[in-house]
């Protein structure tokens, strides 16, 4: 393909890649050009490079858009890997832990954030979402706003919440759950706080009620009218356990899918996570509506619940991401490593011809930013996209041999790590080492923080 013209000297260019463009363009030996945050041009080796404040040797490495994460818990990293609860069913799971995250502090928050967002650039992510759903303590999501300013990523806040405790036959206890009002209220204030619907946005917010187990039909229905008024998008868990089949037709008198659709969020601002169990006539009917869904594959496998098929489901005309959701079900969150595992669990489902390395980077990139409406920005490195990309650094050893074809040399051996991540082409992690100035400090924080919830848990 011919270059765009390039007018001006760029700020940065990244060249001598095996540039993966969109979905439909790669260029081998190619460059791309980045300026104010944007891509300003791509070419190949036959192309004149740019004038350039700052040029990135490629070095022949693969140069893919930058991976985006559709579900997350970011808090969860305070209980990785929680002894007490890792072989429970989910439902045991959130009970072990509930009483934990009942504990956390504004600081737990930031501190968690920062580490989760510094993990997920090392794994070749660039945006990511978060669902987060406790909150005992007012100023949690100013606090995850504050620590994806200060690393500059691109961040999706979800105003999460929970309603239903046990007392009224949900899983948390009272402590975790919040009125409707306080709830809406305090949506409507993160909204105005942190909302940017402009091109280019740095922070977006949701609106992201847990699951159907823990609210009530009033703050679906409530979320759904905000949302329709102010323009943000809807998230939640659906179909993530067969119980839930159960739970619905006992306490909604219908499937999941349909109560869904009477809340009124069968549109195309929402994105659900999981969304293992719909049957087929289920997706095609929420595809039609323009309904997204992340499929988490590791925390699925972990979970030992079953997966969505991503690439059937898409057939049907749903938009699917990934997602790595929230430890102790993944514990990693390394968006790579998703991407690698959707490709295994498509392959296991139907065969090893239903499903290539691309196909899986395709879910990562292009699908995930469906999933969050900002497909026209991410996802791809189109001129005049975000400047968010990832220089791939899969080790020589695990390389070796690897010649043929660099994308599924790249997920098939590896584990690859990012050995440059730019966001708005900002350099976040260089040579495979985050540029995160206070690191060292946040990380001696979260062990304190994490030694202090799991030790007040366990008694
Ligand atoms: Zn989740």
């Amino acid at each position: 393909m011919s270059p765009t013209p390039v007018p001006a000297p760029c700020d940065t260019l990244v060249h001598g890649a095996h540039l993966v463009v969109d979905r439909d363009l790669e260029i081998p030996g190619g460059w791309i050009a980045l300026r104010d945050g944007r891509v300003a041009a791509v070419g190949g080796p036959a192309d004149p490079l740019p004038a350039a404040a700052a040029r990135i040797d490629a070095g022949g490495r693969l140069v893919t858009p930058g991976l985006i994460n559709t579900h997350h818990h970011m808090y969860q990293n305070l209980t990785r890997a929680y002894a007490p609860a890792i072989n429970g069913s989910l439902f045991d799971w959130l009970t072990a832990l509930y009483p934990v995250w009942a504990q956390l502090d504004v600081d737990d928050v930031e501190v968690s954030t920062y580490v989760a967002i510094v993990e997920l650039l090392m794994g070749g992510c660039t945006t990511s979402s978060d669902h987060l759903y406790v909150h005992p303590r007012p100023g949690f999501l100013d606090a995850q706003v504050r620590a994806a300013r200060t690393l500059g990523f691109r961040f999706v806040a979800t105003r999460g919440s929970m309603t239903r405790s046990v007392e009224d036959g949900g899983l948390p206890p009272a402590s975790v759950v919040q009125d409707h009002d306080t709830i809406m209220a305090d949506a409507e204030a993160a909204i105005a706080a942190h909302h940017d619907p402009a091109p280019g946005a740095m922070t977006r917010v949701a609106l992201a009620p847990c699951s159907p187990f823990s609210v009530s039909e009033r703050i679906m229905v409530s979320s759904a009218e905000l949302s329709e008024r102010t323009g943000v998008r809807l998230h939640t868990h659906l179909a993530e356990d067969h119980d839930e089949d159960d739970y619905c037709a006992e306490v909604y008198g219908c499937r999941p899918v349909e109560y869904l659709e009477r809340v009124g969020w069968a549109g195309e601002r929402t994105w659900l996570a999981h969304f293992i169990y719909p049957s087929e006539e289920e997706v095609a009917r929420l595809g039609r509506a323009g309904v997204g869904a992340a499929q988490c594959p590791s925390s699925n496998m972990m979970i030992g619940h079953g997966t969505m098929d991503a690439l059937r489901w898409r057939e049907l005309g749903l938009t699917v991401g990934l997602g790595c959701d929230g430890s102790a079900s993944t514990d990693s969150a390394s968006m790579w490593m998703e991407t690698r595992n959707a490709l295994l669990l498509g392959r296991l489902r139907n065969g090893p011809a239903s499903m290539r390395a691309r196909d899986a980077l395709d879910l990562a990139t292009r699908g995930s930013a469906a999933c969050l409406g900002w497909e026209d920005e991410i996802g791809h490195l189109r001129p005049g996209a975000c400047a968010d990309l990832v220089v791939w650094e899969t080790h020589p050893v695990a390389l070796a041999g690897a010649l043929t074809d660099p994308v599924e040399g790249w997920l098939r051996t590896g584990p690859a790590r990012a050995w440059h991540t730019l966001v708005a082409g900002r350099v976040l992690v260089r040579d495979g080492e985050p540029v995160a100035p206070a690191l060292a400090e946040v990380l001696t924080a979260h062990r304190r923080a994490a030694e202090r919830l799991q030790a007040a848990a366990l008694g």
